[in-house]
C-alpha cells in the first residue's frame, strides 16, 4: 500500500482521487488551505466508511509546506505519491482585460504551489522507490489549440506542463516518474454544472498514474493516453 498526498483535496477532484485511493486501502493525506475545510471533507469521508489522515497546507505558504512535510516524515518517513491537485480559476475570458494581479495569484498557485510542494517533498519521495509525482493541468494550458481568452490559467497550466518535464528530465535517475494530467471538463466548483464529467471520471487517470505497475514519465495524459500541448 502506497502512502499518497494531495493538495487542495477537501472538495472536487481531489477529495474523489482521495476517496477512490483510500477505499482502496492506501494511506492518504488530505491536505488544503483551510484548516475548517479539511477537517469536514475527512468527516464527510469518515460518514462513508473512507478513512483518510489529514493536515491543512495552503501551497503558496512556505511555513506550511515545511510543517507539512514535517508531518509527512514523522507519521510515514516517506512519500509514494504526490498529486498537486490544488488549483484558482479567478478570471473572467476577455484576455485584452487581464488583470496582472490575477495572473500572479494564479501563477502562485498553480505553477509555484506544485514547485514548492516537489521541492520540499523531494527528500521523502527519494526514500519510496517508485515515487510518482502528478501535476493537474488543464487542456486549456495548450498551445496547440489555442481559443483565447483565461490568460493567466492558460499560462499557469502551460507553465505547469513545462514543470513537469524539467522535473521528469531531473528525476528520472531517481526513477521518479512526473506525469500532468488534463481530468476533463469535470462537474465542480471550478467546472461548473454544465460540465460533461463527473467527478469519478475526472480522478480516474489520476488514481491510474499513482497505482498503475508501470507509468511513463514526463507526459501530458487524458484518459490515460498522451495528448498534444
Ligand atoms: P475546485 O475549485 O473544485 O477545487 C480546488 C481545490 O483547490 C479546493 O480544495 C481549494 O481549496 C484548493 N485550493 C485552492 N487554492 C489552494 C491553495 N493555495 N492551497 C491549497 N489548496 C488550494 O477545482 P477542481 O476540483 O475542479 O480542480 C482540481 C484541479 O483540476 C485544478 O488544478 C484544476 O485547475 C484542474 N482542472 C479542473 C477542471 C474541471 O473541469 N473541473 C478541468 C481541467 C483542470 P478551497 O476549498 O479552500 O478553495
Amino acid at each position: 500500500m502506497k502512502v499518497i498526498l494531495v493538495t487542495g483535496a477537501n472538495r472536487g477532484i481531489g477529495k474523489e482521487t482521495i476517496r477512490q485511493l483510500a477505499r482502496s486501502g492506501h494511506k492518504t493525506i488530505l491536505t488544503g488551505r483551510n484548516p475548517d475545510h479539511v477537517r469536514d471533507a475527512q468527516d464527510d469521508l469518515a460518514a462513508e466508511g473512507v478513512i483518510t489522515d489529514a493536515c491543512a497546507c495552503d501551497v503558496r505558504d512556505e511555513k506550511q509546506v515545511r510543517h507539512l512535510v514535517q508531518y509527512v516524515e514523522e507519521r510515514y518517513g516517506k512519500l509514494d505519491v504526490l498529486v498537486n491537485n490544488a488549483g484558482i480559476f479567478l478570471e473572467g475570458s476577455d484576455s485584452t482585460k487581464a488583470d496582472i494581479d490575477i495572473i500572479r495569484q494564479t501563477f502562485d498557485t498553480n505553477v509555484l504551489g506544485p514547485y514548492r510542494m516537489i521541492e520540499a517533498l523531494l527528500p521523502l519521495l527519494r526514500k519510496s522507490g517508485d515515487a510518482r509525482i502528478i501535476n493537474l493541468s488543464s487542456g486549456m494550458g495548450g498551445l496547440t489549440e489555442m481559443n483565447g481568452g483565461y490568460p493567466g490559467y492558460r499560462i499557469s497550466k502551460t507553465a505547469l506542463n513545462a514543470v513537469t518535464r524539467i522535473f521528469a528530465n531531473d528525476l528520472a535517475a531517481d526513477k521518479i516518474s512526473v506525469n500532468s494530467v488534463c481530468p476533463g471538463w469535470v462537474k465542480t466548483d471550478m467546472g461548473g454544472e454544465r460540465a460533461t464529467r463527473e467527478v469519478e471520471q475526472g480522478a480516474e487517470t489520476i488514481v491510474w498514474l499513482a497505482t498503475a505497475d508501470k507509468v511513463p514519465t514526463g507526459k501530458f495524459l487524458r484518459d490515460k493516453k498522451e495528448i498534444s500541448w
